[in-house]
């Protein structure tokens, strides 16, 4: 084995791609090996057979301030249409018996949408909106500022946010940007997403929804991006270790087959506890990979339903005080309507042709539904999460009757890690210990939160890395 010039990213998931197609870009010669049979990770699509659609693992949601991930699609040519963008930050939640909150901000510059958008907050008393009007105006000042071992729960309270401004804005913000209950997930973690959405431009606040699954958004569009110059994608090809010299300086992968590789950089692209199990024993003892170690995982659990007519008038909305923290009206966005609001058109065409029609002969609507940090619930089974499912219905839309036809659950023990209090200074940067290794993930130290943005910007910044030094 020799040094090499060509770099091999180990994991393709956002961070590995992103990563590779930077270096392709810029020229160099790139491998990816992935471990699955497809690319994509924790932000994959497949065919399922319940449903008989192609589904996310997840229902993913972006913002417009996710400045690396837009350049990235940019750069592999995803069309305008397969996002749905907002034109100003909208939201309808639903309290327990349907009663509706809506938050619509107008067309003002940042931070003044949010400040009027909170203001005239449909559904909550004012009191509750001057409460959070407060805490807008406290953000950009240093009284505010949270440090990482303080709680949201602790900060909301120091910003004097009432239990329903909590329960109808801040609590289902964090269960979605930061995966984990408000009593324990960080308030600086948060207050890093507040700053890019809210505080710098209108558009940054904006949600952007994929049109589309995920496998064809971006995952087939960045593989061919890859190749089309020069680099390859190698599926089905787990690593296994990583082959140090006497320096310890990167001389190789070995992956599970027992072919090894020869590089002396490898961008590792990986969940933490798989990035561990490359390493050598010894080099596992380093206090950055110790720390790593230490990082636990959050749940979510994701319920995609057919029932036998659309529960919603809208593409989303979020439930109050609910453990299901979000509903998707999949066939509604996957409609290139454009109307938001508009009751569902049944002459659209739908994005899978393979659709099916009940027996009855009518067609079935696709919900997806997000439980965020849900450690209560990834051990259940099917049944009860089925019971759930139907007792919130029936909470939250009392007048409904929707008769399910089909019911999967999609489990992902390891969605990311858990953002709690404390947790920042365990997450290692691009740089490791490792000469000729570099970190990237949406767990590595990115200044945000494990997000899609945060996986694209950790693998920009390794490709940044590996550019600085050829
Ligand atoms: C259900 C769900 C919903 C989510 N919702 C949102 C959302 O709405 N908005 C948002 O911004 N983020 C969301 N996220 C988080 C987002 O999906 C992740 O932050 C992002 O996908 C992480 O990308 P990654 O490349 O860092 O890691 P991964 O996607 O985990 O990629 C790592 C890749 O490495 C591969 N691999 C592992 N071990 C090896 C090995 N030994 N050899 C080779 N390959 C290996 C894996 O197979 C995988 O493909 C959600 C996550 C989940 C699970």
């Amino acid at each position: 084995m020799g040094g090499g010039s060509r770099t091999i990213v180990v994991g393709g998931g956002f961070a590995g791609l992103a990563a590779a197609v930077r270096l392709v870009a810029a020229g160099r010669e790139v491998l990816v090996v992935e471990a699955a049979k497809q690319g994509g990770g924790r932000s994959r699509s497949f065919f399922d057979k319940v449903t008989g659609r192609e589904i996310d693992n997840g229902q993913h949601l972006m913002m417009g301030c996710y400045r690396e991930t837009l350049s990235f699609m940019r750069v592999i040519g995803v069309p305008d249409d397969a996002l749905d963008v907002q034109r100003n930050l909208a939201m309808t939640m639903l309290k327990p018996g349907g009663a509706k909150v809506e938050l619509a901000c107008p067309t003002l510059p940042a931070p003044l949408h949010l400040a009027a958008g909170l203001v005239g907050m449909r559904g909550l008393g004012l009191m509750h909106r001057a409460a959070a009007l407060r805490a807008g105006l406290l953000l950009p000042g240093e009284i505010a500022r949270p440090d990482d071992n303080e709680t949201c729960d602790a900060w909301l309270r120091r910003l004097g946010q009432t239990p329903q401004i909590r329960a109808a804005f801040w609590e289902p913000l964090i269960w979605a940007v930061l995966n984990d209950d408000p009593l324990v997930a960080s308030a600086a973690m948060l207050l890093a997403v507040l700053e890019r959405a809210f505080m710098s431009s209108r558009e940054a606040s904006s949600l952007v929804i994929p049109r589309r699954p995920l496998s064809a958004v971006y995952v087939e569009r960045a593989i061919d991006y890859i190749e089309a110059r020069g680099g390859a994608v190698r599926f089905a090809s787990p690593a296994r270790k990583l082959e140090l010299d006497a320096d310890g300086r990167v001389v190789g992968l070995t992956l599970k087959s027992g072919e090894t590789l020869a590089t002396d950089q490898v961008v590792s692209a990986v969940p933490p506890q798989a990035l561990l199990e490359l390493l050598p024993e010894a080099a596992r003892e380093h206090v950055v990979f110790r720390d790593v170690a230490r990082l636990e995982a959050s749940p979510i659990v994701n319920l995609w339903v057919t029932l036998d007519e659309p529960l919603l008038d809208r593409p989303f909305v979020g439930l109050i005080a609910s453990p299901m923290h979000w509903l998707w009206d999949r066939d509604r966005i996957e409609a290139n309507t454009g109307a938001r609001d508009a009751p569902r058109d049944r002459s659209l065409p739908r994005m899978n042709p393979s659709t099916q029609a009940s027996a009855s002969g009518a067609e079935d609507s696709l919900l997806s539904v997000t439980i965020s940090g849900a450690r209560g619930f990834v051990d259940d089974q099917p049944e009860a999460l089925r019971e759930l499912f139907l007792g919130e219905i029936a909470r939250y839309f009392p007048r409904a009757r929707p008769q399910i036809r089909g019911f999967r659950v999609v489990k992902e023990k390891r969605a990311t890690i858990s953002h709690a209090a404390g947790t920042y200074r365990r997450r290692p940067e691009t740089l490791c210990p490792i000469p000729g290794l570099l970190l990237a993930g949406d767990w590595v130290r990115t200044g945000l939160p494990a997000t899609i943005e945060g996986a694209v910007q950790s693998g920009h910044d390794a490709a940044a890395r590996v550019l600085d030094n050829s």
